[in-house]
């Protein structure tokens, strides 16, 4: 395993030219605004403290940055939204965040965003142009990080991943050069950029998305037994969901909080766009009558796209930016192309119970795929995962991560992992990473693993961009 570069530091004279040339700031330890600056989004394995932060204003500060930690054989490592699971975006060397690079600009069914937008400002943006962009709910993901691994959303099955939707990228390479890649210039730099995952071949500071049309009307719904009905909501999701039209986006999600005084539960929620209100009631009789159990709650609006995103999203825990965050998610993530038969489904609900313990809640969420993220053939871009059925993601969620919660959350989702993985297809989605993951190359990027590598090889030839599952450039 290949470990990123790290060294302690500089000499003091060089962090000043470094400033210096800076148009935007950079931030040593000790300070307030390093201190603020320097948490991601989420609590991470490791709480890693970076020698400095480069906030970055453009590409030349960028390349400034890249350039000292080359000098000076400290690590460069950028950070967008600050969002990834696995602390990718973290670093003990020089932290490259591009949150300053914040500009959004519409035009000829286009948005150019800086690095450092987050999804939020951009749906923001495009909403009163009647645009938007296929891409995830959570609002302060960062564009970048998130287009760079995929990004699945409520628009995926009728419109693919964000990583479909760009179209060009301005990127520093590890060598300083500011490089522009579309179809016509350096396009095996894009085909590398459209999904195999953030910080791996430059830093990009802006990206060109193609925009889609927002749904002109949406039926959002979300409905939520007790957890003894699991297996047959689990049941009625599989018969229907991964086979259903484009426009409905069901997820599904089984939750077993740690604290056994709050209940276990199943929720289906999702939407289905540009749909008459009649025709959800109908759809969701229909899934009544499979699961044959009375839900808890029931949600059904009619209404503007956008609304609905927000809402469904509070289904989701999220933090305003630069707030220190306090739980830890640790996940594994694996796609299929069978149904779980019913003793595996069995197995899976009763593993979620099995062992609990106060400090860390379980969840797993199955994410229909089929529809446009399957018609993109698997070549055509850097995501290898174009002919699967549904993804499944299992995580933990711990609110007090001692060691020993953390410890028993990693046994028990190695355990779950193996109730589940037999039935798998084997790849993994790049942005849920598991630091644990076996064969993680192969899982992530399956078909275009070796076509990644000469890519690598030609823009980053020395490994400069690197952390344990990272892309390695081919031999020579
Ligand atoms: C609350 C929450 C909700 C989520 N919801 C969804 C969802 O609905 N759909 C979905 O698909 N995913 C979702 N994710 C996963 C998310 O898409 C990934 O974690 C994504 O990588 C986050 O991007 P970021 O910029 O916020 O993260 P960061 O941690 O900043 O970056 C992620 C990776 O990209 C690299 N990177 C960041 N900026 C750049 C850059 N400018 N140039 C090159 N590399 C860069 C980083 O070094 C790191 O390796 C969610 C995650 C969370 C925590």
């Amino acid at each position: 395993m290949r470990e990123p570069t790290t060294v302690p530091s500089a000499p003091a004279a060089a962090w000043e030219r470094l400033e210096a040339a800076l148009t935007g700031t950079l931030l040593l330890p000790g300070s307030a605004a390093y201190e603020s600056a320097r948490h991601p989004a989420r609590l991470q394995p490791v709480d890693q403290r970076p020698v400095g932060i480069v906030r970055a204003a453009d590409g030349a500060d960028v390349a400034a940055a890249i350039a000292f930690g080359r000098e000076h054989g400290v690590a460069t490592v950028p950070r967008s939204g600050g969002h990834c699971y696995a602390g990718r975006s973290s670093t003990s060397g020089l932290l490259v965040d591009v949150t300053p690079m914040d500009r959004i600009e519409v035009a000829d069914g286009r948005v150019t965003v800086g690095a450092g937008v987050r999804l939020g400002p951009l749906y923001d943006t495009l909403e009163p142009h009647g645009r938007t962009v296929p891409m995830g709910t959570c609002p302060t993901v960062g564009v970048a990080g998130h287009v760079l691994g995929g990004g699945l959303g409520f628009l995926g099955r009728a419109h693919g991943l964000a990583s479909d939707r760009l179209v060009a990228a301005e990127v520093v390479l590890a060598d300083g050069r500011l490089v522009w890649c579309d179809e016509a210039h350096d396009a095996d730099l894009l085909w590398a950029l459209r999904g195999s995952g953030g910080g791996q071949f430059g830093v990009v500071t802006s990206l060109v998305l193609e925009t889609v049309p927002t749904p002109a009307t949406t039926s959002a719904f979300h409905l939520t037994w007790p957890y003894e009905h699991a297996a047959a909501v689990i049941g009625a999701w599989q018969a229907w969901a991964p086979q259903a039209p484009d426009e409905v986006v069901p997820e599904l999600r089984l939750v077993v909080p740690g604290d056994r005084r709050t209940a276990p539960e199943v929720s289906l929620f999702g939407m289905v766009l540009d749909a008459d209100a009649q025709a959800t009631t109908g759809l969701l009789a229909n899934i009544l009558d499979a699961v044959e159990a009375e839900p808890t709650w029931v949600f059904h609006e009619q209404g503007p796209y956008l609304p609905a995103v927000r809402r469904l999203n509070l289904l989701g825990s999220d933090l305003p930016p630069g707030a220190v965050p306090t739980d830890l998610k640790a996940g594994r993530s694996e796609f299929f192309r069978q149904a779980l038969p019913s003793p595996a489904v069995s197995a899976l609900v009763e593993r979620l119970l099995t062992d609990r313990m106060p400090g860390y809640a379980r969840e797993c969420t199955f994410f229909a795929w089929g529809g446009a993220y399957d018609r993109v053939p698997v070549d055509a871009t850097a995501f290898a995962h174009r002919e699967e059925s549904f993804l499944l993601d299992v995580t933990t969620v711990a609110d007090d991560p001692t060691p020993q919660v953390r410890s028993a959350a990693q046994t028990w989702l190695a355990g779950t992992w193996d109730v589940l993985h037999p039935w798998g297809a084997g790849g993994a989605y790049t942005n849920f990473p598991a630091p644990g993951l076996e064969d993680w190359a192969a899982a992530y990027h399956g078909t275009n693993l070796a076509r990644l590598r000469a890519v690598k090889r030609r823009y980053d030839p020395g490994d400069w961009f690197r952390f344990p599952q990272s892309v390695a450039p081919a031999e020579a």
